[in-house]
């Protein structure tokens, strides 16, 4: 994941997983030495909706 401060790589310092399925990363970028947070979540109900509307003619 790019670091939102300068654009540089990052890398996981920690991983958490949530009570509702999504994961949490705790990370720090290897160019700012910054730290941030980020949300991995699964969302089926959005990927759904598409594929049925592209179905109809
Ligand atoms: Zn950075």
């Amino acid at each position: 994941m790019i670091c939102p401060f300068c654009g540089g790589k990052s890398h996981v310092m920690r991983t958490r997983q949530r009570r509702d399925g999504s994961v949490l990363r705790f990370r720090c970028c290897t160019e700012c030495l910054r730290m941030f947070q980020s949300v991995e979540r699964v969302e089926t109900r959005s990927l759904e909706q598409p594929l049925r509307e592209s179905v109809k003619p």
